[in-house]
């Protein structure tokens, strides 16, 4: 997320190393790359500036007050400023109604139908909520089709009336649908079209207007830029929505939508898309945001998802297995799977503080387990909760039935060996803490 903007700001800080204060001088060449670097990541020029003389004024003025080196002082004024200007705290969702009604608005391809599922899902399965949701694409019966895979995969019921072409009608009748049948929560997925076309902004507009939603979200892609930024205007002067997602945040995204949407329509994003997954959502917290694009890393998310697959019942199972001696390569497997529900690798290792850097020439592959993962198939129950018993003949079987090499069958099995050392030593104490960091 972000590399190269993180990449260029580091550069720009770079340039006060070395210099006991900040002075006119050192603080103008800083600030030109910062705002070249911002200009880069496609943040709108008019804010790129702004940004840049709100930087200045604060670095001057504090300069004479702290203890800080130049450079970090610069750090920490452009994160409180990226932080500011992304929205400063935390936006939630309106869920004041019963049912609640959320409209999901937006171009087609932006991630509408993708994001109203995880939103479904999340609201499902963290706020404890029973969700309907609301086919209202009347032209494009394969966005009605998309929906229900969607639900089906979630197990969220999806109101459709594929033979009605009138989204205002099937809009209200889900709303009389949910309430008849206890749904607290309506999420309602419109049509989308490839550009903003007056047509599609009268229906959505009439939608709005029929159901009176608590939450209009707008959803766009982070990938487009600033075309991103000129959507969302058009959606708002109709709509005048109440929030912004940002999907697909876990591609090459250079930035500038997150940095420049909220100032430019004045309503903060409060959620992000980072996958096709639909665990792939994020509640949208302005400084961890910064933390990211400035290089720091996010590690209170991190720990937070690993929080949320944190089982204590499945933990003491594995502790009594470990002490037992009996950790095999099913709980092996199992473990990995919990790291897989936390997010795609490169999205983890992201929020390690430093790792994008450390790590920037290095291809993280999205499924980094996938050949453990094979050859963990190919081994016999036998095997997998014995793995003393696998000689060469065993392995050289393995490899071939996961289409792998025998080294990499000896790696992983020295690479178990150690995790299952390791784990035994750390048996109490400090261990517990790690293995529950591990989602153990
Ligand atoms: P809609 O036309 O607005 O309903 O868009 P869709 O939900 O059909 O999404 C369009 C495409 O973007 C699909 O292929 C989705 O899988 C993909 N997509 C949606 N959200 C994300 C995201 O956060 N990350 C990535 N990588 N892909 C996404």
């Amino acid at each position: 997320m972000f590399d190269n903007l993180t990449d260029k700001l580091d550069k720009a800080f770079h340039i006060l190393k070395g210099h006991g204060k900040i002075t006119d001088v050192n603080v103008a060449d800083t600030l030109k790359e910062v705002r070249r670097a911002l200009l880069d990541a496609d943040v709108n020029f008019k804010i790129a500036k702004e940004f840049t003389n709100k930087v200045k004024e604060k670095a001057i003025g504090e300069n004479v007050l702290t203890n800080l080196q130049p450079g970090q002082l610069m750090v920490k004024i452009v994160k409180d400023e990226l932080t500011e200007l992304m929205g400063g705290d935390v936006a939630g969702v309106n869920l004041s109604g019963n049912p609640s009604v959320i409209l999901m608005s937006g171009l087609q391809g932006s991630g509408k139908t993708t994001f109203s599922g995880k939103l479904a899902n999340f609201l499902k399965t963290k706020k404890n909520k029973n969700p309907l949701l609301v086919a209202c694409d009347v032209y494009r019966p394969a966005a009605i089709n998309q929906l229900h895979v969607v639900g089906e995969q979630i197990g969220v019921e999806v109101y459709s009336e594929p033979e009605n072409k009138n989204p205002v009608e099937i809009a209200q009748n889900a709303i009389k649908h949910a309430k008849a049948n206890g749904f607290n929560v309506v999420i309602v997925d419109t049509a989308g079209r490839l550009a903003v076309d007056e047509e599609m902004m009268n229906e959505i507009a009439n939608v709005h207007k029929a159901i009176q939603p608590q939450e209009t979200l707008f959803v766009v892609d982070a990938m487009t830029g600033q075309d991103a930024v000129n959507t969302a205007k058009a959606f708002n002067d109709r709509l005048n929505f109440d929030g912004v997602v940002l999907t697909k945040l876990d591609g090459d995204t250079r930035g500038g939508a997150a940095i420049s949407i909220k100032s430019v329509v004045n309503k903060p994003i409060k959620f992000i898309g980072t996958g096709e997954k639909m665990e792939a959502i994020d509640v949208f917290y302005p400084s961890r945001m910064a933390d990211r694009i400035l290089g720091m890393g996010d590690v209170v998310s991190l720990v937070e998802r690993a929080q949320e697959q944190y089982n204590e019942e499945e933990a003491r199972k594995l502790q009594k297995k470990i002490a037992k001696n009996e950790f095999g390569f099913d709980d092996f497997l199992t473990q990995i799977q919990q790291i897989k529900k936390m997010g795609n690798m490169k999205d983890l290792v992201g929020m390690i503080p430093g790792a994008n850097k450390a790590l920037k020439d290095v291809e993280i592959e999205d499924d980094a387990f996938k050949h453990i993962e094979a050859i963990i198939h190919s081994m016999t129950p036998e095997e997998r909760s014995k793995p003393a018993i696998i000689d060469g003949k065993r392995k050289t079987r393995i490899a071939k039935g996961s289409g792998t090499k025998v080294e990499q069958v000896n790696q992983l099995m020295k690479q178990f060996d150690q995790m299952s050392k390791m784990m035994k030593m750390m048996q109490g104490g400090a261990g517990k803490n790690l293995m529950r960091m591990m989602g153990g």
